[in-house]
């Protein structure tokens, strides 16, 4: 008697696979169990176990995980061959042989349902079960390796990092991975089935047409199909994602096609860059306004349409803001790009949704016009852009106004280039600048003119510095005790061979423009300290003149110029103390560190320093106490009015008040009256300049006056 489960140990016998495969035995006649055991031993199996209920054997399968179950359809007990195949195909995968005595298509309909792997029909021969064994562990081998396949094919689709659909022939959707869910947001299990174009719909990002589905269209062309460019996915929740890749067609062993694969990715992030990158590229960082590169790429486009066809004329404005220098230098960068930021959406609020509002650098911004009515349109809109930057700008703690100088051209058919347009948009800027802030003008021809004269004035400059052709005026500054002349101050004029003598204001602009101021004033500095040492040398020590020289900002800044100073003192033998640099508010406070630094070095020289045109700047009262100046001059503009405007005298007694306090001196500038002079005594101002006095002097002039005190001396 067999017990309900005898263990068998394996035989090793001549061998049909290499390890021998080890076969369960479901069977309940003892007998036949016996036999097949016997049987497939000799056949070279081991038998991994021989049991006779369907409970046991899915238990004994559980146990040793044959290779083959051979299980009997009839089995005694609660659970039938068919059922315990069916658990045991359910949890396990392991290849099912049923025997059965019984070969009604009623049997093996119902034992069809469990998949076994083949029949054996009871008696049989053994070359009958090795052949079914064989047979089924080849398919069993073959089936492992398809599902091997597969889920080799499946774990890379579902991690590669792009969407993958699939659909049969009839184009409805046969699989999709996860990135393609994440993308389309539809669920596997809801898409399989549908019909691709209810899953993946596909619109053109420009025209917004719908486009035709590429897999539809690999079905029906056979082909490979490229996304067009600009391509949008429409998701379930009706999201549009811009997406790139191309379908192909699935084919079989005829090349008949079995269905289609589209291979596509999210690409918003890549455009979302691109874009970024153009920002970059095209706007201005600060005021997010189109830069000159994109106002000049729209600017040539609309030259080359109006050549093509007759569109509307154009104008294009060229806008200096007049004030933001001397913001920026007094107040700071801060307050500075504030300013710029605002400026720049009042300019916007100005015009037209189609028209272009770029920023140039610096304060410099341009308008493109596109249709304009008439010219007298565009001189309208630069006075109303002077109205807007007229009303205070609210920057924190400060409240600033502005205006802008605007130079206007209109698009006309002799321009070719955008930068034609610009740069005459700029001179006729610059011809506004020179009548004054806050206006406009607009171009005309003469205007090149006068540019070349510019240049030319320029070169004849730069001619005349290096032949020292510049010459000095000295205008004397008097005590306003007794009104005895106490110094100079060295104005440069130039002596031009066709203008005549020309004042600074036609020349120190451009001197600036172009860095000839570093020499010019140099040139300065070396002929007023020549020719005073020359007065020095005949006048009698206790009449000795002090002579200021004026000292331009962007000279200011350069790390040479003590030495440059120094090395003059030495030429010239003149004594340092009774040199002082003229230096305006805006030089000091453009860089206050490099400032109180430069200022120490100059006085370590000895010479005194003073502050030219004070009150002008938004002076930064913070800033010059720590500095080293010795004098502070009022500017002409509050001396001129003091007699008439009682605010002009307040701030002029404030400054008077605010040199003394910091242990400093004032001169008055441009004291042309009696009444001036009255009224600058009452507030304690020390000395005073002005044509009351004396008008800026030539050297022989002040000859005579040498002369004169000489001989005064000599009568002593
Ligand atoms: P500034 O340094 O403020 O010089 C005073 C200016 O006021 C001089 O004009 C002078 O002629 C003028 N002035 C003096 N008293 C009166 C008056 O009572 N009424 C009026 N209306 N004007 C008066 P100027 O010589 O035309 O010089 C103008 C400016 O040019 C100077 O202003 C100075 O900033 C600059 N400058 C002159 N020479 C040089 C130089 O060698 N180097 C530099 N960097 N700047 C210079
Ligand atoms: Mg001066
Ligand atoms: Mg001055």
């Amino acid at each position: 008697m067999l017990n309900s489960m005898s263990v068998l140990q394996p035989q090793q016998q001549h061998s049909i696979s290499i390890t021998p495969a080890k076969i369960l035995v479901v069977e309940d006649e003892e007998l036949l169990a016996l036999v097949i055991k016997n049987q497939l031993l000799k056949l070279g199996y081991q038998v991994a176990g021989i049991v006779e209920t369907g409970s046991g054997a899915i238990q004994l399968t559980q146990e040793f995980q044959p290779d083959v179950v051979l299980m009997d359809i009839h089995l005694h007990g609660d659970m039938d061959g068919i059922e315990a195949a069916g658990c045991i195909t359910d949890q396990f995968d392991i290849p099912i042989i049923f025997l059965t005595a019984f070969g009604d298509s009623e049997t093996l309909g119902k034992a069809k349902l469990v998949s076994p792997f083949s029949y054996i029909l009871k008696p049989f021969e053994p070359i009958e079960l090795l052949t079914s064994i064989e047979i089924a562990l080849h398919k069993h081998r073959a089936e492992q390796k398809v599902k091997e396949q597969k889920t080799w094919l499946y774990t890379i689709l579902e991690s590669i990092g792009d969407a993958v659909v699939a659909t049969d022939n009839q184009g409805l959707v046969r699989y999709m991975n996860r990135v393609a869910e994440t993308i389309t947001e539809w669920k596997k299990e809801d898409a399989i089935g549908q019909d691709i174009n209810d899953v993946m719909s596909l619109i053109t990002g420009t025209a917004r047409n719908s486009l035709e589905n590429p897999l539809k269209k690999v079905l029906k062309d056979h082909k490979d199909v490229l996304l067009p460019e600009n391509t949008y996915l429409i998701t379930k929740n009706r999201q549009e994602i811009p997406i790139e890749d191309s379908a192909v067609p699935i084919l079989d062993d005829q090349n008949q096609p079995r269905g289609a694969v589209i291979v596509f990715r999210d690409i918003s992030e890549r455009l979302a860059a691109n874009q970024q990158l153009f920002h970059h590229a095209y706007y201005d960082s600060l005021t997010d306004l189109p830069n000159r590169e994109l106002f000049t790429d729209r600017l040539q486009h609309l030259i080359d349409l109006n050549k093509r066809y007759n569109n509307p004329p154009f104008a294009v404005l060229f806008v200096d803001l007049d004030r933001f220098k001397i913001v920026n230098d007094s107040l700071g960068h801060p307050i500075g790009d504030q300013l710029l930021i605002a400026t720049a959406h009042r300019l916007q609020n100005c015009i037209r949704p189609t028209d272009t509002v770029a920023r140039f650098g610096g304060d410099e911004f341009a308008i493109l016009l596109e249709q304009i009515a008439d010219i007298n349109s565009v001189c309208h809109l630069a006075k109303r852009i002077n109205l807007e930057l007229a009303i205070p700008f609210d920057l924190g703690n400060y409240e600033l106004f502005n205006s802008a100088s605007i130079g206007i051209v209109q698009g006309h058919s002799r321009y070719h280039l955008a930068d034609e347009l610009i740069r005459d948009a700029d001179i006729a800027m610059y011809h506004a600048k020179a009548n004054g802030k806050g206006c406009y003008a607009v171009f005309d021809a003469s205007m090149h003119t006068q540019v070349k004269g510019q240049l030319t004035l320029e070169q004849d400059l730069r001619r005349s510095i290096t032949d020292q052709r510049l010459t000095l005026r000295f205008q004397p500054i008097v005590s306003l005790v007794d009104q005895s002349i106490v110094g100079f101050e060295a104005l440069t004029r130039w002596q031009h061979p066709q203008r005549g003598l020309l004042l600074p204001e036609s020349f120190i602009p451009i001197a600036e423009e172009t860095d000839l101021i570093v020499q010019l004033d140099l040139l300065a500095i070396r002929q007023a300290c020549q020719q005073m040492h020359a007065w020095q040398e005949q006048l009698p020590p206790d009449r000795q003149w002090g002579i200021s020289v004026n000292l331009s900002g962007h000279h200011f800044s350069r790390p040479n110029l003590v030495d440059q100073v120094a090395n003059i003192l030495d030429d010239t033998g003149f004594d340092a103390t009774r040199l002082k640099l003229e230096i305006t508010e805006s030089a000091l406070i453009k860089n206050p560190e490099l400032a109180a630094q430069r200022l120490s070095e100059l006085r370590a020289l000895g010479l005194h320093i003073h502050v030219d045109d004070f009150g002008t700047g938004y002076s930064s009262l913070t800033y010059l106490h720590k500095y080293k100046v010795d004098t502070l001059k009022v500017d002409r503009s509050f001396i001129q009015c003091l007699d008439k405007n009682i605010d002009r005298l307040e701030i002029a007694r404030t400054i008077v008040v605010l040199a003394h306090t910091l242990k400093m001196e004032a001169i008055a500038e441009g004291i042309e009256t009696a009444e001036q002079l009255a009224a600058v005594k009452s507030l304690g101002c020390e000395y005073g300049q002005g044509y009351f006095f004396y008008h800026p002097l030539t050297v022989e002039q002040v000859d005579t006056m040498v002369r004169e005190q000489v001989a005064e001396n000599k009568c002593l």
